[in-house]
């Protein structure tokens, strides 16, 4: 029987649910206030480079004046509240996340270049969670296994990247406002608009002025706050050279620091798995949002046996993939973030074919304007190339293969990295043989990118070191 091939109408979601600002100022103190710095910067859609808004570029005395807000704040309002006072707050805020969840999933989908499938049933129902799963933490704590009374650290700057920019914002706020801290928040300069419009919940939600303050800006916003002798606490997502240099700067300070980098994940399926299912999760693995994804499964580790009936499979299941407009409901695969990100894409996949391996990418057309990126293949690919090694942070997935469970161990632990791992067997004793002896921090199996507040979540080795999520995140916000 031919196969059958189903055609699809378009179904954008509408933009007119999202109003914004044609600027943006700093907000500090519970107050939109124009940057001291007089600078701005315009943050577009990638997928069509049009302007969306102007985004004020914080400077030194802006960060100043935040810190300034968040001590007042902690030291007048925020740390003497009682746990189960602070709690309402944070279930009022994941409340609105709710109500407003389509607006700001359409909002970060036209900022970053997701798909709308994504942020609807991704990001925003995963930010929200974070925030009442900490609503119940608040006025739990002496029971949290951290002495009978953990106290707050005091004002936290925290800096965030821009793949999934509302939900690291939840997984930064959220166990900081839940312990009594008060926040400093920078978002990544492509895409601030989310905090943006979260900045205006803080308002809408009450929140005592200062508690929250969101100063957006490029590198050197994010350099001023993170080096602010103010801030207690300092907690950064984003690369592992950036990361490095925070790790320098603020050793001998004091100040408590979490760090969540890089990663190089290895998905490994081993000849028992069951291959449907496996390919599913190579495909999340590695394409859900576009690979911009610190835990992606961005290695595949194939048992040699039956390489030659996964691949195929594989190849299939790509082909049906849909790339192109982030707005449509059907889209699987949306734009690249930004063009220095396309670059960096382009000259790492570009390496691969230099190094010997063999892409490929099913026929897909990309579209004229924006910044784009085929999903790709890499097989014939060896230990020592590039790809195999350094993050891509892209659609770009590296196939290699093993013979034996401890060959597979190895090759997987052959990483500077140690942030994720996902494991392919039906057999319970391989699985636990193997997740036991992977240098992971979350080690997934039968699944991929599965990510739940309650689950602690962070790295090893260069992928960094403090946990976020569950009750091992409380702990980076508590004396
Ligand atoms: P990045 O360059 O390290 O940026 C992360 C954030 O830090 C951004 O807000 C950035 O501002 C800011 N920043 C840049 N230079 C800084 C400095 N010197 N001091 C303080 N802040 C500074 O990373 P990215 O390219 O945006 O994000 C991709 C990387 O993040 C990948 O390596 C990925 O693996 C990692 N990541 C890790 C996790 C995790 O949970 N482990 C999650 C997501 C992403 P600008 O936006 O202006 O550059
Ligand atoms: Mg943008």
């Amino acid at each position: 029987m031919p196969e059958q091939i189903f055609e699809y109408a378009p179904a954008p979601e509408s933009r007119a649910v999202v109003s914004l600002r044609s600027c943006y100022e700093p907000y500090i103190d519970g107050e939109f206030a124009p940057a001291k710095s007089g600078e701005y910067l315009t943050t577009v859609n990638p997928a069509d480079e049009e302007p969306l808004a102007e985004v004020a570029v914080s400077g030194e005395a802006d960060v100043d004046r935040a810190v300034a807000a968040a001590r007042r704040a902690f030291d007048t309002v925020w740390s003497a509240m009682p746990g189960a006072e602070r709690g309402k707050y944070l279930f009022r805020i994941a409340r609105i996340l709710q109500e407003r969840s389509r607006e700001l999933a359409v909002l970060e989908t036209l900022d970053n270049g997701k798909p709308v499938k994504e942020t609807r049933d991704s990001d925003l129902p995963l930010a929200a969670a974070h925030f009442f799963y900490h609503a119940g933490w608040a006025d739990k704590l002496p029971y949290a296994g951290l002495g009978p009374e953990p106290r707050p650290l005091g004002v936290a700057a925290q800096v965030i990247p821009w793949n999934f920019p509302l939900l690291m914002l939840a997984w930064k706020i959220a166990p900081a406002l839940a312990t009594g801290n008060t926040v400093v928040l920078k978002p990544a300069e492509t895409t601030p608009l989310s905090a943006m419009l979260f900045a205006e919940i803080c308002q809408e939600a009450e929140l005592p002025r200062g508690v929250v303050n969101i100063v957006p800006g490029a590198g050197e916003t994010g350099r001023a706050l993170v080096g602010h002798p103010g801030a207690d606490k300092v907690a950064f997502t984003g690369s592992t050279e950036v990361g490095r240099e925070i790790a320098r700067a603020v050793a001998g300070t004091g100040k408590r620091l979490t760090l969540e980098l890089g990663g190089k994940g290895a998905n490994i399926v081993y000849d028992d798995a069951a291959l449907d299912q496996a390919v599913e999760g190579i495909v999340t693995g590695i394409f859900f949002n576009q690979g911009h994804v610190c835990c992606a499964g961005s290695r595949l580790l194939v048992q040699e046996s039956i390489a030659e009936e996964l691949l195929p499979r594989l190849k299939a299941r790509i082909e049906r993939l849909r790339l192109g407009d982030p707005l449509d409901k059907n889209t699987d695969i949306g734009a690249i973030n930004s063009a220095a990100q396309l670059g960096r894409i382009r000259d790492l996949a570009g390496t691969g074919t230099e190094e010997g391996a063999t892409a490929w990418s099913p026929a897909c057309e990309l579209p004229e304007r924006g910044y784009w990126f085929p999903p790709t293949v890499f097989t014939g690919v060896s230990q020592a190339h590039r790809i195999a090694r350094e993050e891509i942070f892209g659609p770009v997935l590296s196939v290699l293969t093993f013979r034996t469970p401890d060959e597979a161990v190895t090759k997987a632990n052959n990483t500077p990295y140690g942030l994720s791992a996902g494991v392919w067997t039906e057999k319970g004793s391989r699985m636990l043989w193997t997740a036991e002896r992977l240098r992971a921090g979350v080690v997934w199996s039968n699944t991929f990118n599965k990510l739940d507040p309650a689950s602690p979540f962070g790295g090893y080795k260069e992928s960094g070191y403090g946990r976020e999520g569950g009750r091992h995140g409380l702990e980076a916000y508590l004396g």
